[in-house]
């Protein structure tokens, strides 16, 4: 509600301002349409006036006078002019579609004046530009220029394919006005394939349209165009006719370009009619002409008419200076049409480089990303084979480590006794032996004590094997207890037991033998209380002394252990030497 009465505040207090906005808006209106339907002379005091507002009126305003100013100045051909301040117009930031506009008539204007390549820049531009406009009478413009440019470059089948298109536009637009130009257009380009008749319809066409919308240079331009496809057919009155009223026409509408077209054309009919002397009149004066401006084709063309007319007339002299004319003309003419076709082709191979950087572009996003997909699949096979190269690994390493326990297991079974779980016959002694050749090293003390349970047969007999294993266990426990550490305990025979003492003198390993008599005096093995007994004999190391050597003194003791009445521990003799 704020912002409308904000809104409704600002267009009063503006109110006298918006009036003349009004206003210069309705004379820029009045201008185009007299530009389009009057002579120069009669757009000019409008354009005039329009120019002298410039102050007052908007960007866009201020656009659109210039570029109906800059129309004026080509149509009046001071195609000098015109050109600096189109590229002035272009240097500037303006809106999209005024900019179609203008480049349209830069392009219209270079080409006129032989700047071909940058009016074909300024109409590839526009071509590119125009893809993106919906003003479809501009697009259709547009391609008449296109259409245009290459009838005059030779190549008549991007021109009829150009110009038709920008037909098809114009008809889709609605536009009459656009219809009569890309009409018009289309005759020239069916022309120039030297395609006369499709020309003499398309010309027909667009004067008709021409007319209904009372487009002086159109209507004029296609009626000189009718003018020179009778004449190509020979019909010559209908050729004057033609030539004559579209020159008329064109002179009112004050085209300068036209005008010379009209009376060229004029200049021809004469010649072929052999009035040779106002033939020569009509081009002299035009040759005059075409010296400001460099229409070189046009002007060998004319020298050319001059000197076949003079022949005619027996003027050898001038003839043969117009032939000369014409040749040099005719030079200049192919070196600019040389420049003319190289600066389209720079355009078009332009164009087509950009398709190929496109393609080029397009084809190395796709190996772009067909290599990110390979790296994709290359890194997933790298984490595949990876996890799987651990997996493996892992499972070898538990593989590993449990046969390495199975071995240690199985060793371990096959060290230890089955029954008592202390070491058997062979590791004991493989250990003793060890434990004795280290005790030899380091001069360290040994004491082995071997140990048989006595009249172990009658546990057997009277409490049967179960009971007699049982007590074998026990005994077992009993010595691994009183020599834990560093003392290793063994069954080397069935109810045979051996210790092995190593950095121990004897008298410890005597009061641990006490001990293990009075801990196997405490085991019941049987109902009677008859207690457990064994005899040990005792043997300490001595020095350099072999383990066999040991083990003889230790069962020598046990021996006589034995002997002495049993449950008794016996010292082995010391060894002597000597
Ligand atoms: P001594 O006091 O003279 O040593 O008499 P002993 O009966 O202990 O000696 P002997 O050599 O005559 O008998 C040993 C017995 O030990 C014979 C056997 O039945 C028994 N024995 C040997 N190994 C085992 C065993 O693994 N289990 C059981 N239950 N008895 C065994
Ligand atoms: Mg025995
Ligand atoms: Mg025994």
């Amino acid at each position: 509600m704020k912002l409308r009465t904000a809104m409704l505040l600002l267009t009063l207090l503006g109110g006298s301002s918006f009036a003349q906005d009004e206003d210069l808006g309705q004379a820029i209106e009045r201008a185009r349409h007299l530009s389009v339907t009057e002579a120069v002379p009669a757009s000019q005091p409008a354009i005039d006036a329009l120019m002298k507002r410039l102050d007052e009126a908007t960007p866009r305003q201020r656009v659109e006078i210039r570029l109906l100013h800059i129309r004026n100045l080509a149509l009046q051909g001071d195609y000098g002019k015109a050109i600096g301040q189109i590229k002035e117009l272009l240097g500037n930031p303006i809106s999209d579609d005024q900019r179609l506009r203008a480049l349209r008539l830069a392009a219209n204007l270079g080409i006129n004046v032989g700047q071909h390549e940058w009016g074909f820049a300024q109409l590839k531009a526009a071509l590119e530009l125009s893809g993106e406009s919906d003003d479809l009478v501009e697009r259709s413009r547009i391609l008449s220029l296109a259409g245009f440019v290459h009838s005059i470059v030779g190549d008549h089948e991007r021109a009829i394919d150009y110009a038709t298109q920008s037909m098809a536009i114009a008809g889709q637009s609605g536009d009459t006005s656009q219809q009569c130009q890309a009409g018009q257009r289309l005759a020239v380009a069916y022309r120039y394939a030297e395609r006369y008749e499709e020309a003499r319809a398309a010309a027909r066409n667009a004067l008709s349209l021409c007319r209904d919308v009372n487009d002086q240079v159109y209507t004029g331009t296609s009626e000189l165009e009718l003018g020179h496809l009778a004449l190509e057919k020979g019909d010559l009155a209908a050729a004057q006719r033609w030539a004559d009223r579209g020159l008329e026409r064109l002179r009112q509408a004050g085209w300068a370009d036209g005008v010379l077209t009209g009376k060229h054309l004029q200049a021809q009919l004469a010649a072929e009619r052999g009035e040779s002397k106002q033939a020569i009149e009509l081009a002299e004066e035009l040759i005059e002409r075409t010296d400001e401006r460099e229409l070189w084709h046009r002007k060998s063309e004319l020298h050319r008419l001059v000197a076949e007319q003079q022949a005619e007339r027996e003027e050898f002299a001038e003839a043969y200076r117009h032939m000369v004319a014409h040749s040099e003309a005719r030079d200049r003419f192919i070196d600019e049409d040389r420049t003319r076709r190289l600066a389209i082709l720079e355009v078009e191979f332009d164009m087509q480089r950009q398709e190929q950087e496109l393609e080029l572009l397009r084809e190395q996003k796709r190996v772009a990303e067909l290599e990110a997909q390979s790296r994709r699949q290359q890194a997933r096979v790298r984490w595949m084979a990876t996890g799987f190269a651990l997996f493996l690994f892992l499972i070898l390493v538990l593989l590993l480590v449990h046969v390495l326990r199975e071995r240690r297991h199985y060793r371990r079974l096959s060290e230890l006794d089955g029954l008592t779980r202390v070491s058997n016959h062979t590791r004991f002694f493989d250990t003793a032996r060890m434990l004795v050749e280290e005790s030899r090293r380091g001069g360290h003390p040994l004491v082995l004590a071997l140990g048989d349970i006595d009249h172990f047969k009658q546990v057997n007999d009277e409490h049967g094997h179960i009971a007699g294993d049982k007590a074998l266990r026990q005994v077992a426990r009993v010595l691994c207890e009183n020599f834990p550490g560093l003392g290793h305990v063994g069954r080397i025979g069935g109810e045979e037991f051996a210790v092995c003492v190593p950095d121990s003198q004897l008298e410890p390993v005597l009061e641990q033998l006490e001990q293990v008599r009075k801990d196997l005096a405490e085991i019941q093995y049987g109902g009677n209380g008859k207690p457990l007994t064994m005899s040990f004999g005792v043997a300490e190391l001595a020095p350099d002394e072999a383990l066999e050597d040991l083990r003889k003194r230790a069962d020598e003791a046990l021996y006589e252990a034995k002997g002495g009445g049993r449950n008794s521990v016996v010292v082995a003799e010391p060894e002597r030497f000597g």
